[in-house]
């Protein structure tokens, strides 16, 4: 998001309350930006093909119903990786010929209600296999099905994201010896296996590994195909899932690496890829998302420790969990504003930006200069609308803050509308065995 369309957000969410002492969180999703960059991500693989596309945002990216709902509008279908989030698919209306189900964990329940749907799925191993062999042969299914292959061609620079390195628990290990032709013998056997996936990784993945694993991919696939070309005089595979994984800047305002840019480069790397023989289908999730969310918080109290300041917000490991936990790999630009929700300026300062969690290590920026932080200001977190304050992590009992949608008027004035209220005391009771009070008493 622009700063300045940032800027008069924050303003607003102050003046309308979003954020006060009584909610000293809140999270902020730029609507507009969201379906501009779905509309960029569609715009950038129609330039470089007239093969089929299906663009399936990874929900766990962003699991709520409205942004799925949204994206479905713009065009998207949804990857999901477990019942919950297929279950978010549904109700927010996602066509099931526009979802496909990933999960290397499918229980035998999952694979019956997906080809019941008739959702695409990847199955991501041969005793999965197996369960589809027993599944179609009760019954016929609409899904298109589909094989996840790891080309072990190695990760980048977060290890937790890599996908692709030679022991990931992902799909099968083409490298393994005998492996390659088991996946062939795979496909001979079953005609109705007819897609391949790959997911190099999330973030941290260099562009040009992430082709090398789709060129991989690619060449399995013709491979398998001039097979059963021969065997059964059809060419089986008929779509490649090439996987989400383009990587967000986090440094800056920009958006780069561009959609636009990672499609030009698949095409001049694997351009049989998209000469119209292969349906294709993309997985994004954090590079429609990120840039557009941004997280609010109030600060507390602030103090200095070691002679260090410290300032003490409300926004630490419930809703940035990777950052307070692997820093280095996901520094958070912090922007801040006085208590009306303005710009802050000022000497620049190093400061700790704190969280509200009871372990030392919740801290969203350490030793980090900026305007001297006072009591009643507000920080921003930015770049956070995917696996930030939608994927919450329940540490100290700590409440999920409330998502508000932002759109503009051409005068400048702010919109909110809520995608995802405050959560209460009295849900966090509920879910935290509230109605089983007496349950260990024997
Ligand atoms: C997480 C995941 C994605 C999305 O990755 P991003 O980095 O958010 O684009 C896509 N496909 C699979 C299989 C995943 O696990």
């Amino acid at each position: 998001m622009a700063s300045d369309r940032r800027d008069r957000a924050v303003r607003a969410a102050v003046d309308q309350r979003l954020l006060s002492q009584d909610h000293p969180v809140a999270a902020l999703l730029d609507t507009e930006g969201v379906r501009a960059s779905a509309a960029e991500l569609r715009a950038a693989f129609a330039a470089v093909t007239d093969a089929p596309v299906l663009h399936a945002f990874a929900v766990k990216a962003g699991p709520l119903v409205p942004v799925l709902r949204l994206l479905s509008q713009e065009g998207l279908g949804a990857e999901v990786a477990s019942p919950g989030e297929l279950a978010l698919t549904r109700a927010a209306g996602v066509p099931p010929e526009r979802i496909v189900l990933d999960s290397p964990a499918k229980t035998p329940a999952e694979l019956t209600e997906a080809v019941a749907l008739g959702v695409a799925v990847n199955a991501d191993n041969p005793q999965e296999l197996s369960r589809l062999d027993t599944l179609l042969s009760r019954s016929p299914t609409a899904s298109p099905l589909g094989l996840r292959v790891n080309p072990q061609i190695g990760g980048g620079t977060i290890d937790a994201l890599s996908t692709a390195t030679p022991t990931s628990k992902f799909g099968i290990a083409l490298r393994d010896q005998g492996a390659r032709d088991e996946v062939v013998r795979a496909f001979l056997d079953r005609p109705w296996l007819t897609r391949l996936h790959t997911h190099t990784g999330s973030q941290g993945i260099p562009l040009s590994l992430l082709a090398t694993g789709i060129r991989e991919a690619y060449e399995l696939a013709e491979e398998i195909n001039e097979a059963t070309l021969r065997a059964h005089g059809r060419r089986q595979v008929d779509t490649l899932d090439i996987g989400g994984g383009l990587p967000v800047n986090f440094a800056s305002d920009e958006h780069t690496p561009t959609f636009a840019e990672y499609a030009r480069l698949l095409a001049a790397e694997v351009p049989g890829l998209f000469d119209g023989r292969y349906g294709l289908v993309t997985e994004f999730g954090r590079s429609l998302l990120a840039k557009h969310g941004t997280l609010l918080a109030r600060v507390e109290y602030t103090k200095t420790s070691g002679a260090r300041p410290i300032a003490v917000t409300h926004a630490g490991v419930q809703v940035a969990t990777r950052t307070v936990y692997d820093p280095d790999s996901w520094p958070l630009r912090i922007a801040t504003y006085d208590a009306e929700g303005r710009p802050k300026d000022g000497p620049l300062t190093d400061q700790d930006v704190a969280g509200p969690a009871c372990f030392a290590g919740d801290l969203l920026a350490v030793e980090r200069p900026l305007p001297l932080l006072e009591p009643g200001d507000v920080i921003a977190a930015l770049d956070t609308g995917a696996y930030y304050f939608t994927a919450h992590y329940a540490y100290n009992s700590l409440p999920r803050p409330g998502v508000y949608g932002h759109t503009e008027s051409p005068d400048g004035t702010v919109h909110f509308t809520p995608a995802r209220p405050p959560q209460q005391l009295a849900e966090i009771v509920a879910e935290s065995g509230g109605a089983h009070r007496d349950a260990l008493l024997g």
